[in-house]
């Protein structure tokens, strides 16, 4: 095969790689972007999109659910049912459709794709494996856009019962009793969902709080609609294994040794950077622990490599790959730009939602910044989430008490997700409480919430 010599090389197409490959051909950037596996990487293939997917389903069947059952809207309908295999295939028909577009989106902008593993032969040459042989391509510039895995507990490998959230995203019936190791993101977002579809549900965590990234005013409403679930919350316990025939997952806690039965196990304790793909090896790169370390233009220890996204560390986010890939776009393109974010929204998908943004009130306390106010709105008080039954919730806006610049908002609420727009655009955009609160919201939304946080941090609360 005829080597290939191009200016940009991207080595990976997930969210980071392709958002990467897109800007650098919209600037003229001669770019190939190669992924041994499919366009949109774990985001859209195995995360994000696809635990979105179930999530709405699961979702929809509930809502069904308690609507058969007594409800205050006067509706009568028959117990829902569900065939698990449709709805994964559904799920599966956005996944082809948005692999596409992405594909599309990448033609567009005149990049070449290729699929097969790539290794670095050195600083500025990779070997491609594909299906038709070896492809070399040489080039000025490389992205490390790899991703990140599962990871993998040595006496909790998956196989058989023992799954991953690639596997649980697949199930083609809902298991009767689902064990989930690990009360962060992804166990409480499938386990939520399972829970919904009529799995018994029990989640065992090794710390002493369900995502213990936020504080437990954020996360006591999730962990109420859990209970309600019918969900088995075990904080401070860990996960030793199998028992011998299989059947159950063997945890051990203050409280002793026991036994867990269970049809799935799901193991989620967090993802790890995929570097061993690569041949970096070949490179010499400055590592973060496992993750390669990057300044604030996403350079690597190597003059002309790059790394975005997952493989470069926390937060693992999908938004922040994409983010990371424009901006060495528009730096290989000649263009000044540095790493100058003032936050990564970061959501929970469970239920009820968790959205934050910036500082929660404990790290803007500690942050040297000064004296604090804090103002909260509970859903209680907003007609709008009487209406949805959805007053399980606030929202809450942290700022400096000098200056009133917001330094971080939050909330938790049934379908706030969207909210995190408005919460981002106001840290981004350096607002104070004043610029919050003399914002006409419309009446009646959720986001309401906001303004009348922000009031409530002046001292002007109108509706508590
Ligand atoms: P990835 O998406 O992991 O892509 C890396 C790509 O590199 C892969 O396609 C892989 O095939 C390819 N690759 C690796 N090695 C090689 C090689 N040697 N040669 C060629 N190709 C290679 N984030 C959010 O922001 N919101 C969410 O709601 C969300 N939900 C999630 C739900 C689940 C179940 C999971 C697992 C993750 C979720 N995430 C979410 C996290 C999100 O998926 C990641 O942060 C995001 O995919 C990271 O993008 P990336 O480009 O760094 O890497
Ligand atoms: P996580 O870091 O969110 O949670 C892992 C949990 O497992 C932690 O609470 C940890 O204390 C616990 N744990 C670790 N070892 C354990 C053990 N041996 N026994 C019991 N508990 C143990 O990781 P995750 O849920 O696997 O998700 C990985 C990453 O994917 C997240 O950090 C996030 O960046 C990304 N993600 C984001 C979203 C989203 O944005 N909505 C959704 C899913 C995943």
């Amino acid at each position: 095969m005829k080597d290939i010599s191009c200016k940009l090389l991207i080595i990976g197409a997930g969210p980071g790689g392709y958002v990467c490959a897109i800007r650098a051909g919209q600037l003229g950037v001669d770019t190939v972007l190669v992924d041994i596996g499919k366009a949109g990487g774990t985001c859209l293939t195995v995360g994000c999109i696809p635990s979105k997917a179930l999530i709405h389903a699961a979702e929809e069947f509930d809502r069904i659910r308690h609507l058969a059952a007594k409800n205050p809207f006067g509706i009568t309908t028959a117990a829902p049912q569900i065939d698990l295999g449709k709805t994964v295939d559904w799920k599966d028909g956005i996944v082809a459709r948005l692999n596409n577009g992405v594909i599309a989106l990448v033609k567009k902008a005149n990049v070449k794709m290729v699929r097969g593993q790539a290794r670095f032969v050195d600083g500025k040459t990779v070997a491609i494996a594909t299906d038709t042989g070896s492809q070399v391509v040489h080039a000025e510039k490389i992205v490390i856009a790899t991703g990140s895995a599962p990871v993998e507990l040595p006496f909790l490998p998956f196989g058989g019962n023992v799954i991953s959230s690639t596997g649980a995203l697949s199930l083609r019936e809902v298991p009767e009793r689902l064990v989930i190791v690990g009360g962060g993101y992804i166990g409480l977002e499938l386990g939520t969902a399972f829970a919904k579809l009529g799995s018994q549900v029990t989640v065992v965590e090794a710390t002493s709080r369900i995502l213990p990234q936020y504080d437990a005013e954020l996360t006591t409403p999730v962990l109420a609609q859990l209970k309600k679930l019918g969900v088995a919350v075990m904080t401070g316990t860990r996960a030793l294994g199998m028992n011998g025939s299989g059947s159950a997952l063997r945890v051990e806690s203050d409280r002793g040794l026991t036994e867990l039965p269970a049809d799935r196990v799901l193991v989620t304790v967090g993802r790890r950077p995929v570097t061993e793909t690569a041949g970096l090896e070949e490179l010499v790169l400055a590592m973060d622990g496992p993750f390669i370390r990057v300044n604030e233009r996403c350079e690597t220890a190597m003059r002309g490599i790059y790394a975005i996204g997952d493989v470069t560390g926390e937060p693992m986010l999908a938004h922040r790959a994409m983010a990371q890939g424009e901006m060495v776009a528009e730096l290989v393109a000649g263009h000044k730009r540095t790493w100058d974010k003032q936050a990564i929204p970061a959501i929970c998908f469970t239920d009820p939602e968790i959205v934050s943004v910036g500082l929660l009130p404990e790290a803007a306390k500690a942050s040297g910044q000064g004296e604090i106010k804090v103002g909260t709105f509970p859903f209680a008080a907003n007609g709008r989430s009487m209406t949805k039954l959805a007053e399980n919730g606030f929202v809450r806006v942290v700022a400096r008490a000098d200056n009133h610049v917001v330094l971080g908002i939050q909330a938790v609420g049934q379908g706030i997700s969207e909210l995190s727009a408005a919460f981002g655009l106001a840290v981004e955009m350096g607002a104070r409480l004043e610029d919050i609160a003399l914002t006409i919201h419309a009446h009646p939304t959720q986001g309401e919430g906001l303004q009348e946080a922000a009031l409530k941090a002046l001292g002007q609360a109108i509706h508590i």
